[in-house]
C-alpha cells in the first residue's frame, strides 16, 4: 500500500522532467549486503525512481568513500544516498556517515537527523524503525499507553525505534545484553519488538499471551531462514506475530523508498 502510493506521487507530483534518485553504495561483497542492495535498487525502480549501484572493492579506503559520497552530495539527480551496513572494519563507519548531506541521509543515521529525532523535529528518520512503525499502524495495534519492550539498543534499529514508540505515546523499556532478565520484562508487555540479532532468543517464556510480537532479527541458518523470535512457540500463544521472511524487510525498504521521495521533495521542491 505504502508503495502504491508513493508510485502514484512519483508519477503525479514530480517536477517537469526530473524523478527522485537513490545512489546505493556498497563496499565489499557481504552475499546478504549484495541481497539487500538489489531489493532496495528494484524496489525504488519498481516505483519510478531512479538508483545507481556504486560498488567498491573490500580494500577501498575510508577517503575513497568519503569522496564518492561527496560526489554524491554534489550530484542534482541524486536525493538520496545509502550507505549500505556493514562497511568493512577498517572503514571509519562515522566518517562515511557523516560526510553524507542530511538532506539525502536516507537511513536517517546522520548526527543532524539522530538529533531531530531525539528532539523529535522533522528530520529524515532510519529506515527499520519507520517501516515498523508503518506496520503497527497499518494493522492498527495501539501505542497509545501500552507497555512495549524494545529488546535491543543499536542505533540502527532498537535505540531510534524506542524514541519514536515513546513519542508515539506509549510506554516503552529497553532491554540488551546487559540486562539481568530481560525475558522476565518482556513478558509484561502487551508489544515486543526482538531486534537482537540472536536466533530464536525469544521463546514463549519472553511473551505474555495475546502480545503482539514483531521479529526485526533475520538469520540465515543451515535448515533456512528464521528470526529472533521462535516463531513455531508462538501460534496459539502471541496475538499477532511478524513472518521472517515478508515482515520487518519489506517494510524497511518502503520505509527507504518514503524517505528517498521526502528527501526528493525537500530538494527539488523546496518543501
Ligand atoms: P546489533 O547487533 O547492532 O544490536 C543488537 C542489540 O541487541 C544490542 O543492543 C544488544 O545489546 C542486544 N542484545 C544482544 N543479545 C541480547 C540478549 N540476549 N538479550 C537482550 N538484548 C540483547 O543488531 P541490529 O543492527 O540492531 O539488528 C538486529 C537484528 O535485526 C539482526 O538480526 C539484523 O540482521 C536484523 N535487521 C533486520 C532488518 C530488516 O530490514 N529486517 C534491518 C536491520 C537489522
Amino acid at each position: 500500500m505504502v508503495r502504491e502510493q508513493l508510485k502514484d506521487a512519483v508519477r503525479r507530483e514530480s517536477v517537469g522532467e526530473s524523478v527522485p534518485g537513490l545512489a546505493v553504495v556498497l563496499v565489499g561483497h557481504d552475499p546478504a549486503s549484495e541481497i539487500y542492495v538489489r531489493q532496495k535498487r528494484k524496489a525504488a525502480e519498481a516505483i519510478g525512481m531512479q538508483s545507481w549501484e556504486y560498488r567498491l572493492e573490500e580494500t577501498t579506503s575510508t577517503d575513497e568513500v568519503v569522496a564518492l559520497v561527496h560526489e554524491l552530495n554534489q550530484r542534482r539527480d541524486v536525493h538520496g544516498i545509502l550507505v549500505q551496513l556493514p562497511l568493512p572494519a577498517h572503514i571509519g563507519r562515522d566518517q562515511v556517515i557523516e560526510a553524507i548531506d542530511p538532506r539525502k541521509d536516507v537511513d536517517g543515521l546522520t548526527r543532524t537527523n539522530q538529533g531531530a529525532l531525539v528532539q523529535n523535529r522533522p528530520g529524515l528518520r532510519p529506515c527499520t524503525p519507520s517501516g515498523i512503525l508503518l506496520l503497527l499502524r497499518h494493522f492498527e495495534v495501539p501505542l497509545e499507553g501500552q507497555r512495549v519492550v524494545v529488546i535491543g539498543r543499536s542505533l540502527l534499529v532498537g535505540l531510534p525505534l524506542s524514541l519514536m514508540l515513546m513519542q508515539d505515546n506509549a510506554t516503552v523499556t529497553v532491554v540488551h545484553s546487559h540486562s539481568p532478565s530481560p525475558a522476565r520484562i518482556a513478558r509484561d508487555a502487551d508489544l515486543v519488538v526482538a531486534a537482537a540479532g540472536r536466533p530464536r532468543l525469544v521463546t514463549r517464556e519472553w511473551i505474555k499471551p495475546g502480545a503482539v510480537v514483531v521479529d526485526v532479527g533475520i538469520h540465515r541458518l543451515p535448515d533456512g531462514l528464521c528470526g529472533d523470535v521462535a516463531a513455531e512457540q508462538m501460534a496459539g500463544h502471541a496475538g499477532a506475530l511478524t513472518p521472517v521472511p515478508g515482515g520487518v524487510g519489506p517494510m524497511t525498504i518502503a520505509a527507504l523508498l518514503a524517505n528517498t521521495w521526502q528527501a526528493y521533495r525537500g530538494l527539488a521542491m523546496g518543501s
